[in-house]
């Protein structure tokens, strides 16, 4: 089995659903006492946020490539940012490291294309919703087309990921106002949403709607298994 890296601690509270996704998708695989094999940097998400902010994404990029080369450096073979956003400046983390990196957007694209989608609505924040890196790549090299929440909507989901998930804060408000949010992408045309934050999950899930949800964490971390286990001869989980 391959060793995974992860960037993680953006934020923490996501990065745990990663921990506990990688583990769960080895386990399903290989059965018994097997579990991932995994580097993992965890940084203090108030720097990355502070950056974010004043839109020094070059230093967030340097910050990034640092903690990416210590993964590295630990004996990882591939690396995983475990946040959309800071996929932003995977160019600058992928030219640091020699390891492949695994694209958040790729893993997503991949489902929703064997899934036979082709338009889809965007979760995640304002940095995602609003910038080209994300959904660019999923037009641009996937054929998908994206749409996003208005103005409004964006704020709210932007505020509830920043203010309420990343502080491990649930609340049933956000998750009704993200619930009419998803419902009105899926009036607008959107044949799936895609869950474009690794908080998300923990405020709405595919029990809580008929409308298609694409979990970026999970498939981010389904990736990541599939290519830790390439090589394996993978049994039955109950072997
Ligand atoms: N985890 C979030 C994401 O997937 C937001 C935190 C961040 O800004 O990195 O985009």
């Amino acid at each position: 089995m391959r060793v995974i890296g992860v960037l993680g601690g953006m934020s923490w509270e996501s990065t745990q659903g990663y921990y506990r996704a990688l583990n769960e998708g080895v386990k399903a695989a290989l059965g018994g006492l097997h579990s991932a094999r995994i580097v993992m940097v965890s940084v203090d998400f108030a720097d990355i946020e502070a950056l974010q902010r004043q839109g020094d994404w070059a230093a967030a990029g340097a910050l990034l490539a640092n903690a990416a080369q210590d993964i590295e450096r630990a004996g990882a073979e591939c690396l995983l940012i475990a946040t959309n956003t800071m996929h932003k400046v995977a160019p600058a983390v992928e030219q640091a490291i020699t390891i492949p990196l695994l694209h958040i957007a790729d893993a997503t694209a991949e489902r929703l294309q064997a899934d036979g989608l082709t338009r889809v609505g965007l979760l995640g924040t304002r940095f995602t919703m609003e910038q080209a890196f994300y959904s660019g790549r999923l037009q641009e090299q996937f054929g998908i087309e994206v749409c996003v929440p208005e103005a409004a909507d964006r704020d709210i989901v932007h505020r509830v990921i920043f203010d309420e998930l990343c502080q491990g804060r649930v609340e049933e408000a956000s998750r009704q106002r993200y619930l009419a949010i998803i419902d009105s992408l899926y009036a607008q045309g959107a044949q799936a949403v895609i869950l474009g934050c690794t908080e998300i999950a923990m405020l709405v899930n595919q029990r809580d709607t008929q409308v298609p949800l694409y979990d970026t964490t999970a498939l981010h971390a389904q990736k990541a298994v599939a290519w830790a286990l390439a090589d394996e001869q993978v049994k039955p989980a109950s072997a």
